[in-house]
């Protein structure tokens, strides 16, 4: 096994410009490195990366400021953009099962990633809001997929989210049905966690504002 592998080097001494490289690609928000966050799952464009400094997520190959920004656009409706927020208390304990994790998804946001985002093209966020509904939804859902072989099944099947079914046939009927059972015992447990989780600043839904400079 090689010294990296083992990780003797006192890697918390390196800074992190020195780990930018073909395999810790800069982040499109900020500039610095991503490292690997979430090894490649069904229904994923590619293995996941974050960038520790201001929590972007990036599915499979980051692209630049432009193609971040527009991914960012395509989340707004009526004025307001809503974003899954990846430093939430949902992303923190889902992990891969996090309700985030879209198939279409190439860039998982934080408050921070889009203000350092947005300020390439002059705009501010002068407003950061949880979404109740959206948050509650997303909680709901994370906890749901520790319980099924697919993802986003009931999020999919109410036409909120699109889901990632299970390969097999016999797995995709048990996820029917553990949805069917958990439904209502996930809820009442989704609910005071993501209450807590907004109280803290981290909710699973945040509603964004932006002005011009
Ligand atoms: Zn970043």
């Amino acid at each position: 096994m090689s010294t990296e592998r083992t990780g003797l080097r006192p890697a918390s001494v390196v800074p992190l410009e020195a780990g930018a490289g073909p395999e810790n690609p800069p982040c499109p928000a900020c500039g610095e490195p991503l490292f690997g966050w979430i090894d490649l799952r069904p229904g994923l464009a590619g293995p996941v990366s974050r960038c520790e400094s201001c929590g972007l997520g990036v599915v499979g190959q980051a692209g630049g400021v432009e193609e971040a920004l527009a991914a960012l656009d395509r989340l707004s409706a009526g004025g307001t953009t809503r974003i899954a927020n990846r430093a939430g208390f949902a992303a923190w304990i889902g992990g891969a099962g996090w309700a985030g994790l879209e198939p279409a998804g190439r860039y998982l946001f934080t408050v921070e990633s889009v203000r350092r985002l947005v300020a390439n093209r002059d705009q501010l966020v002068t407003g950061a809001r949880w979404s109740p509904g959206a948050g509650i939804a997303t909680m709901w859902q994370t906890i749901l997929n520790g319980f099924t072989f697919g993802r986003n099944i009931a999020l999919g099947a109410l036409g909120r989210a699109k889901a990632v079914p299970a390969e097999k046939p016999w797995q995709r009927r048990l996820d029917g049905l553990i949805c069917v059972v958990v439904a209502i015992p996930a809820l009442l447990a989704a609910v005071p966690l993501e209450l807590t989780a907004a109280a803290t600043r981290r909710g699973s839904a945040t509603s964004l504002d932006f002005e011009l400079l």
